[in-house]
């Protein structure tokens, strides 16, 4: 995909976030590698979403830098410029606060795997990353240490919010509407009682069958 068709589709991507209700105000963010450069696409730092458009979405370097646009890129970069350097099978990073997600990062809980959904996208619990304050490393740090070697394409960063990662920023995105629902529905089934675990060969099958098997191939 050209760069030019990039900036277009993470602008169009941006508007699912507001689709899906996971952010407020100018919070939360796409990102996509340009494939096949050591560049990303991502949105301008404190532009309303009915601004975002493949000409104000900015192409930075993986240390952040802003290459081309006429903004400053979002306050994330660092993060997700950190996420593209340390995984390079990472094509698309996406960041919200979206709230009842958020709202287990308030706590420093994990989401537990009680849904057949959540094994199937997420293949067991939706793991929790350390507290990080913006701007430099940390937050980059925490995804990574975090998200290495788990299944989960989804971290809830302690008293943050959600990040996610993807092969493309289209399945970025998905994780994190996909990552709100099933917060949502978990806390929904907490609050009236103890929802029931899922054993964890029954998980292994789910999510064996949804990531080869499911869908159109
Ligand atoms: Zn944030």
């Amino acid at each position: 995909m050209s760069r030019s068709l990039l900036r277009h589709a993470v602008a169009q991507l941006h508007q699912e976030l507001v689709r899906y209700g996971l952010v407020a105000w100018t919070a939360g963010n796409v990102s996509a590698r340009v494939p096949g450069e050591s560049l990303l696409v991502i949105k301008p730092s404190g532009v309303s979403y009915d601004e975002l458009s493949a000409e104000t979405m900015v192409v930075c370097d993986l240390d952040g830098n802003l290459v081309e646009g006429g903004f400053a890129p979002s306050s994330d970069t660092a993060a997700h410029a950190y996420v593209y350097r340390a995984m390079p099978e990472v094509g698309g990073v996406v960041h919200t606060h979206s709230p009842y997600a958020t709202a287990w990062a308030a706590r420093g809980e994990p989401i537990p795997c009680v849904l057949t959904a959540m094994a199937d996208e997420f293949g067991g619990e939706i793991p929790v990353g350390p507290f990080a304050r913006i701007g430099s490393d940390e937050i980059g740090k925490g995804i990574v240490a975090t998200l290495s070697g788990h299944r989960s394409p989804a971290v809830l960063m302690r008293n943050h919010g959600v990040f996610t990662i993807g092969p493309t920023a289209k399945a970025a995105v998905k994780a994190a509407v996909m990552c709100e629902d099933v917060a949502r529905t978990v806390h929904l089934a907490r609050s009236l009682g103890d929802p029931v675990p899922i054993a964890r060969e029954d998980i292994d099958a789910l999510y064996d069958r949804y990531q080869n098997v499911y869908g159109q191939r």
